[in-house]
């Protein structure tokens, strides 16, 4: 299938361009590399450096791709930033994505995958999280992502849009082979981080909170490999010919780990300290998030190949000890 990959040049678009070519798909790639690195794409793939809002740039590659499926992973992902810059998110996430999806519409492409996240649910009241539970974002980013959810399922009503939206956890990880990985600039994410911090070339890290309602006192994420979100984002492929599909999926390993597992497990694979300061909560953090994935593996076969946080941290290291500037373009 020839699909188009929005953002393509970023943490995990670019893992699943890889995953793609694996698969025997022909990807194309769309990024205005605001955020994503050309070294990410891999050489032979095609490239298009356009923004998503800019209408007659995507008629242009439309018409000249033929374009059968579009991913969607072109989005600004700092939550703590659309707090402080709430428009930046809503311009880009949501109104540069309707451009996208008004662009699908009118040029017939008929099947979606979007990059949707477990903020859409807030603090829930319950773990782990269903999919069925209410969606009420806390910040705007979580926001804006269940907006285009919701778009979504209004154009599978109205045309016939068959879309998959993949509520991610903690994306974490890197290519196998090391040869791409996370480089976010400003970097925010604790494992990048916490290896920085070992290797000496980022400040001790800053463990945000011990307080919390948690076994160990720090939060708990549900730490997801790249690989593996990207093996599911094609695995949803055979469950979109069906005009109108509608599906929604928590993607994570639904194994909660705490930051100080994931000091420990950062500490057990590079051999190395992680110097660490405790600090105060960051806002907007609940205590714990993990997922029920038992929807995305009875409908879709998907299965987490990396179950823990120690051999999804060793992915990780490969990379950034090979790459300790990551791609070095900035
Ligand atoms: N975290 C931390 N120090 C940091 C960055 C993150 O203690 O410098 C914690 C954060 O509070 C959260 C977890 O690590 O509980 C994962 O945070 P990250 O920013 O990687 O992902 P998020 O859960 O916000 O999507």
């Amino acid at each position: 299938m020839k699909v188009l990959v929005a953002g393509g040049a970023g943490y995990i678009g670019s893992h699943c361009v890889r995953q793609l070519l694996a698969a025997g798909h022909e990807p194309v790639v769309l990024d205005n590399f605001s955020y994503g690195h050309r070294a990410a794409v891999p050489t032979g793939v095609r490239l298009h450096e356009a923004n998503l809002g800019d209408a007659s740039a995507l008629d242009r590659i439309f018409k000249q791709e033929g374009v059968d499926l579009v991913m969607h992973f072109a989005a600004y992902c700092y939550v703590g930033e659309s707090v402080t810059a709430p428009l930046k998110y809503y311009l880009n996430n949501v109104a540069a994505t309707y451009t996208l999806l008004d662009a699908v519409r009118r040029h017939g492409v008929k099947k979606f995958v979007f990059s949707s996240t477990c903020a859409t649910y807030g603090v829930p009241a319950t773990l782990p999280l269903v999919e069925g539970m209410p969606q009420a974002p806390i910040n705007p980013y979580g926001q804006t992502k269940l907006d285009v959810e919701n778009a979504l399922k209004a154009l599978a009503h109205s045309d016939g849009l068959s879309f998959a939206a993949f509520r991610y956890f903690n994306a974490a990880g890197a290519a196998e082979d090391g040869s791409i990985g996370e480089d976010h600039d400003p970097e925010t994410h604790l494992i990048p981080l916490a290896i920085g911090a070992a290797q000496g070339n980022r400040p001790a890290l800053q463990v945000f909170g011990t307080d919390y309602p948690t076994p160990d006192g720090t939060c708990q994420r549900d730490y997801v490999h790249v690989d593996d979100l990207s093996r599911a984002h094609i695995a949803v492929f055979a469950h979109l010919d069906q005009p109108g599909a509608t599906h929604f999926y928590n993607l994570g390993t639904g194994t909660p780990t705490s930051v100080r597992e994931v000091i420990q497990a950062v500490e057990r694979v590079t051999g190395l300290k992680v110097p660490v300061k405790f600090g105060e909560r960051r806002a907007g953090d609940p205590p714990a998030l993990y997922a029920n994935s038992t929807k995305v593996q009875a409908e879709l076969g998907w299965k987490p190949k990396f179950m823990s946080i120690e051999p999804i941290v060793a992915t990780a290291w490969r990379w950034h000890s090979r790459r300790p500037n990551g791609y070095g373009d900035r």
